[in-house]
């Protein structure tokens, strides 16, 4: 059994979790509407990991006889000035998300419930690749110098599966 503290805290971060998958849903929307095709696939992708991500944390919850819930779920900004700001954006977005399952696991350390912090290091160890794929595209565009380099990056990151 999960406290009821830590129910709430999980079930606050699959808000968060659907919240990024609609952030990077409207980003792919944005590059599809640009002509980027690739960065819209790669980001409707990630918009569908987020998803997983919440699916995941609410099947854990009901194996430990919780109750997930999905809270108010806020509209997401939308209109950016081009592909570079997107994934700037996606790069502050993911330390921010860190920081919550940071917060997450110190509840669950608080509530002495060794199973769910061992759940989240899952959560931890994938942040930690997160903000190394979207740092790694932010530094790579500022090195495309010009619209061909931009496009040589949409192709490839077009190619994610
Ligand atoms: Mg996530």
């Amino acid at each position: 059994m999960i406290s009821q503290k830590l129910q709430q805290a999980i079930n606050d971060q699959i808000a968060a979790e659907l919240w990024s998958a609609n952030l990077y849903l409207a980003m792919s929307f944005y590059l599809e509407r640009e002509g980027f095709d690739g960065f819209a696939h790669w980001m409707k992708c990630q918009s569908e990991e987020e998803t997983d991500h919440a699916y995941q944390m609410a099947q854990y919850m009901i194996k430990r006889g919780g109750v997930p819930k999905i809270g108010m779920v806020d509209v997401v900004p939308e209109g950016w000035g081009g592909p570079l700001e997107v994934f700037e954006h996606v790069y502050e977005h993911e330390c921010h998300v860190s920081k919550l399952i940071n917060e997450l696991v110190s509840v669950a350390s608080a509530e002495k419930d060794n199973a769910t912090q061992d759940f989240l290091w899952g959560f931890v160890r994938e942040q930690v690749e997160e903000e190394a794929t979207a740092l790694d595209i932010v530094e790579k565009m500022r090195h495309a110098k010009d619209l061909g380099g931009v496009f040589y990056l949409n192709d490839k990151l077009g190619a994610r599966k």
